[in-house]
């Protein structure tokens, strides 16, 4: 039997509390009452739960035994920035597919008031993170950074295993990449960071400073995908291999 989840919003070691529209609905739809049994998401990990108080819009609950967490997949995504509506779907299904984090990127050919407006729009984008990781029951929340210059965010996790999605690439692909540095890591699992370009592509000075920041450049086939597509795909790739 799954419980249902919920992420908390305020804990300590031995309690949890969910207050706002979360506690609403428990109480007006779910129709909360002391002793009921949810898995209850705090401090990264969860933990099988009973409602000990219901006061006004706050449900408290005690923190009864620690479930077995499904952590998130040690894969970072860098998405250039793409049209709103489709991003909020990419977002939701590397939620569903277990990618840790998300690294909104601005590229050269990013839409220019895309750009502008991402920092704005990335409290929203959590939110479809949040709303997407309870209903995959992740125990964890797929987090999303401040959106960051390319040249910035394809400098960070230097040890990471970085990977360029890249459209004109024809030798190497996804697959084969990431089964070599999988074998190269060994027995532990390695960070591994995945960039995605914008509708317009990687222009050739971005290729050249992936390049020269040693990021693998692959191919997902010889079709182009748009962005949403290629970042779905290459997060199902990566869940396929490291699961
Ligand atoms: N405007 C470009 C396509 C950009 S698609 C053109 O028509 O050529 C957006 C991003 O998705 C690309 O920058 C790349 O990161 C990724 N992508 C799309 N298709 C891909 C493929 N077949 N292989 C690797 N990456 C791909």
């Amino acid at each position: 039997m799954t419980r249902r989840r919920w992420i908390a919003d305020t804990w300590d070691e031995a309690t949890a509390s969910l207050t706002g529209n979360q506690a609403g609905h428990l109480i007006r739809v779910l129709r909360a009452e002391p002793g009921m049994e949810f898995d209850i998401v705090a401090g990264g990990r969860v933990w099988h739960s009973v409602i000990a108080g219901i006061t006004g819009d706050s449900v408290r609950f005690n923190l009864i035994a620690e479930v077995e967490a499904d952590p998130a997949l040690p894969v970072t995504l860098l998405l250039s920035v793409f049209k709103f509506d489709r991003m909020e779907w990419a977002i939701e299904k590397v939620t569903e597919l277990g990618a840790a984090r998300i690294v909104p990127v601005i590229a050269r050919r990013s839409d220019k008031h895309l750009a502008q407006a991402a920092t704005t729009r990335a409290e929203r984008w959590r939110r479809v993170a949040v709303e997407a990781s309870k209903q995959a029951r992740r125990s964890d929340l797929l987090q999303i950074d401040e959106p960051l210059p390319l040249k910035t965010a394809l400098r960070a996790e230097e040890n990471a295993v970085r990977i360029v999605l890249a459209e004109q690439e024809r030798s190497s692909t996804l697959r084969h990449a990431l089964s070599e540095a999988l074998i190269a890591a060994g027995d532990e699992v390695p960070s591994i960071r995945i960039a995605v370009g914008p509708e317009g592509g990687w222009t050739g000075e971005e290729e050249a400073m992936f390049d020269a920041e040693r990021w693998k450049a692959v191919s997902l086939g010889p079709r182009i995908l748009r962005a949403e597509t290629a970042a779905i795909t290459a997060m199902a790739v990566a869940a396929a291999l490291l699961e």
